[in-house]
């Protein structure tokens, strides 16, 4: 089958245009009947080229989507790759458990969250995704089925964590969950008024809250520069495992002609959303899914972008580096005139990932998005992503879509040792583009 236009796309907006799709049923039973390279697509929450793969063949993973083994005693789950973590939320959380680690939307496959090593709001304190994985089982274009553990080919099972699909298929996950007391959070909301507010807020943070992460208004400047909103939050001890979740149902209704999103309507939504925040430290018991995935309740929101798609930008810092270089971005965004919508800034902890290729270091992590503007988005991009390098840092491959190759093997040096776990049958745009191959 041929991609139709606009269908499999990745969450900038990039198209698969070209690629051959396939179930991945059908490419287990014959891997050698389709067109290569071949990658696996899992729920195209990728920002960029990462999950794209437009001279070759799209495996479809999402029908691997079985829940084999679930156990209520230890927290133990093994499923399919393709399981929507939506849907493994609506299974555990009943019954008192939760993923480790989660990112922004719940709409991501547990193969593409193993992939991209994927981190929340808790990187602080329990590392990435791929922390908490035990064992996986890895499909190779020649037919191999091989289990990796951390104990079992070792070397496929740390290339293969934040390894953006390009070792082989993975199939089934094995996770490590972890017990919860209550489907309720126990969230603070601070307002700061600078970047030393944040950083202080976030020091003091760590060590007594879960989830801990800021919004920046990326318009204010002048003596508001830096301004924000700082959330924290752990699971709440006790309060059911029901609470109310506000409905999801609401959809963006059409791809306007030209992004919604600019400084006009920018200002206005940061202004909303900052006095539209509860002030004062006091705890709100608040449902998990706005509190973890806000987003998820309009779907189809980068539509908002228009057609040309939205550029996200994420990059992480050294901590010694830190505070210069958020600021010298957010300088630079300002000054150049660009609006980002979400402009989020957390730090990362010590953990380390078993991943070989895993994009979070210890320090600062900003994200910042804008509507694709062409070359006047894509010279900021490149300016933010030389800011991020010279201060030790790196720029996260599975939100761009548009770094050089010498910026990704800036943020990577380890790169060409990842390179010999690849699977000779696997590439990807992304891939093609960053390597020198
Ligand atoms: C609103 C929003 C919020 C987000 N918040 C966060 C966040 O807080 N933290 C964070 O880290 N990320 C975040 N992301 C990014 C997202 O979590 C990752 O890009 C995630 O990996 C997407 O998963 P997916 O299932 O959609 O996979 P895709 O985007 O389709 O694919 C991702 C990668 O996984 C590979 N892959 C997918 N399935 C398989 C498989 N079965 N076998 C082998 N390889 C596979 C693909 O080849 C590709 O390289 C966010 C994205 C959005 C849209």
């Amino acid at each position: 089958m041929t991609v139709p236009r606009g269908a499999y796309r990745s969450w900038g907006g990039l198209s698969a245009q070209g690629s051959e799709i396939v179930d991945a049923a059908d490419w287990i039973e014959r891997p050698d009947r389709f067109r290569r390279p071949v990658l696996a697509y899992g729920n195209g929450r990728s920002y960029g080229d990462s999950c794209l793969n437009s001279r070759g063949s799209l495996i479809d993973a999402r029908s691997l989507a079985n829940v084999q083994t679930f156990d209520r005693e230890t927290g133990l789950l093994t499923c399919g790759a393709g399981l929507l973590l939506d849907r493994l939320l609506d299974i555990v959380v009943p019954a008192g458990w939760f993923p480790c680690v989660t990112p922004g939307t719940s709409f991501v496959t547990i193969g593409g969250a193993l992939a991209n090593d994927v981190h929340g709001k808790n990187h602080h304190a329990a590392g990435t995704f791929g922390c908490h994985v035990r064992a996986f089982e890895l499909m190779r274009s020649d037919g191999q089925r091989i289990l990796c553990a951390p104990d079992m080919n070792a070397d496929l099972f740390a290339a293969t964590i934040g390894g953006f699909g390009l070792t082989g298929l993975i199939t089934q996950v094995t996770l490590q969950l972890m017990p919860i007391r209550s489907a309720a959070m126990e969230q603070e909301v601070l307002h700061f008024d600078s970047l030393d507010g944040f950083f202080g807020l976030a020091a003091e943070s760590d060590s007594t809250h879960d989830y801990t992460v800021a919004w920046i208004d990326a318009l204010a400047s002048g003596r508001h520069f830096g301004r924000g909103v700082f959330f924290r939050a752990n699971h709440a001890p006790d309060f059911g495992f029901l609470p109310p979740q506000p409905g999801r149902n609401l959809r963006f209704p059409i791809e306007p002609p030209f992004p919604l999103i600019n400084r006009v309507t920018l200002s206005a939504f940061n202004w909303l959303y900052r006095h539209s925040q509860p002030r004062g430290a006091a705890p709100r018991r608040v449902p998990y899914r706005p509190f973890f995935y806000p987003l998820d309740r309009i779907r189809d929101w980068n539509r908002a972008y228009g057609p040309q798609g939205l550029r996200q930008f994420q990059c992480a810092v050294p901590m010694a580096g830190a505070r210069r270089a958020v600021e010298e971005m957010l300088h630079r965004t300002l000054a150049a005139g660009e609006a980002s919508f979400l402009t989020v800034l957390k730090l990362f902890g010590a953990k380390r990932s078993p991943g070989l290729m895993s994009f979070p270091i210890q320090g600062a992590t900003l994200t910042l998005d804008f509507p694709n503007r062409g070359a006047r988005t894509e010279a900021l991009l490149t300016e933010l992503d030389r800011i991020a390098i010279e201060a030790g840092g790196r720029v996260n491959p599975y939100k761009d879509a548009r770094m050089s190759a010498a910026t990704f093997q800036a943020s990577f040096p380890q790169w060409r040792d990842f390179a010999t776990h690849i699977d000779p049958g696997f590439s990807s745009d992304f891939w093609r583009r960053v390597s020198d191959g």
